[in-house]
């Protein structure tokens, strides 16, 4: 794994397109220096296996290019990578320009007005983040573990816009998505989720095995430790399909909340059965939009019950 990328899978307002510029990231971010290697191919590149090295390129990253100044994560905590969690916002600013009426060139929706819904925020509170600091949306985000959510809440603390931005709800059962954190009358612009994609911790800890098998080439004897996501971030009653059902299924019986639902589905065969039930559910409309998470590839499922036209 180097720092090269296939440039063209990225949206076109992606801030990371090109190639990581090591010089300007160091110098935002001094510490990231102790992580960057010559490759093999003569390019300066970090160990994307080791969750410290890339920890500290996304400190530099969010430093660099969205003013965030003081990031970090619990140990073992899912590390995400910044281009492709930016890629998805950017996909659904897209879907909220042509919702507002925008032609295919016209401005996304930008400021406060705005309202995001992130299901799973994760201890990186990362799409909020993200949201805010590029269109200055605003944001709810709800999360299960707590530990995720007290961490989150320590990252916004740091920053005043954050703090004011970004609100965090705690969801206490894993089988809820948006019952139990939404408020009556409450709409949004659109809901974002990066859901829990196994359907167990053995099929979690398989998975990340699996990974970093990828990366390296050969298996490593302590995977978990050695790979960000603690295995009860990455599964769920009945895996990605089964948290996106149940998302479809709430979504159907409060149509009003989001003008867009959308989630990232990660496993190519999880769309049969998603369409399946979103047909069921009556959505007016349903797209899949692909898109590349480094080298994998991966898609956004969004749907919408509710008139474009209505008002927010
Ligand atoms: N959004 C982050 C984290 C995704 S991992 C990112 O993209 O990197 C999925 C997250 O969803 C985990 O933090 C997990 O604890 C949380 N989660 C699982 N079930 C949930 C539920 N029912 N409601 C809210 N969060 C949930």
């Amino acid at each position: 794994v180097t720092a090269s990328r296939d440039p063209a899978p990225l949206h076109h307002r992606n801030r990371h397109t090109g190639r990581y510029d090591f010089a300007k990231l160091t110098a935002a971010s001094p510490e990231l220096a102790a992580f960057v290697h010559v490759s093999p191919r003569g390019e300066p590149t970090i160990d994307f296996a080791e969750p410290a090295a890339v920890t500290a390129l996304n400190r530099a990253l969010l430093r660099l290019h969205y003013g965030v100044t003081q990031w970090d994560l619990p140990r073992g905590a899912l590390c995400p990578p910044i281009p492709s969690r930016a890629d998805y916002l950017h996909y659904v600013a897209d879907l909220l320009t042509e919702t507002a009426g925008g032609g295919a060139h016209a401005a996304p929706p930008r400021g406060p007005g705005v309202r995001l819904l992130d299901i799973g925020t994760g201890a990186s509170c990362i799409y909020p983040i993200l949201g805010t600091k590029e269109y200055g949306w605003r944001f709810v985000a709800t999360e299960l573990d707590p530990v995720s959510i007290s961490w989150a809440q320590r990252l916004l603390d740091v920053d005043d816009a954050l703090r004011r931005d970004v609100e965090l709800r705690r969801q206490t059962s894993a089988k809820q998505v948006f019952r139990g954190v939404i408020h009556p009358g409450e709409t949004f612009a659109a809901c974002v989720c990066n859901p829990p994609f196994h359907a167990s911790p053995s099929e979690a800890a398989a998975g990340t095995a699996r990974k970093h098998t990828n990366l390296h080439g050969f298996r490593s004897p302590k995977p978990q430790l050695n790979f960000g996501g603690r295995s009860n971030e990455l599964w769920c009653e009945g895996g990605e399909v089964g948290f996106v059902r149940r998302m479809i299924a709430e979504s159907a019986a409060m149509p009003e909340l989001c003008r867009w639902f959308t989630t990232l589905v990660s496993k190519r065969e999880s769309l049969a059965p998603l369409e399946h039930a979103l047909a069921r559910a009556h959505a007016a409309e349903i797209r899949i939009i692909p898109m590349s998470a480094g080298q994998k590839k991966t898609r956004v499922l969004a749907w919408r019950f509710r008139s474009p036209s209505a008002a927010t």
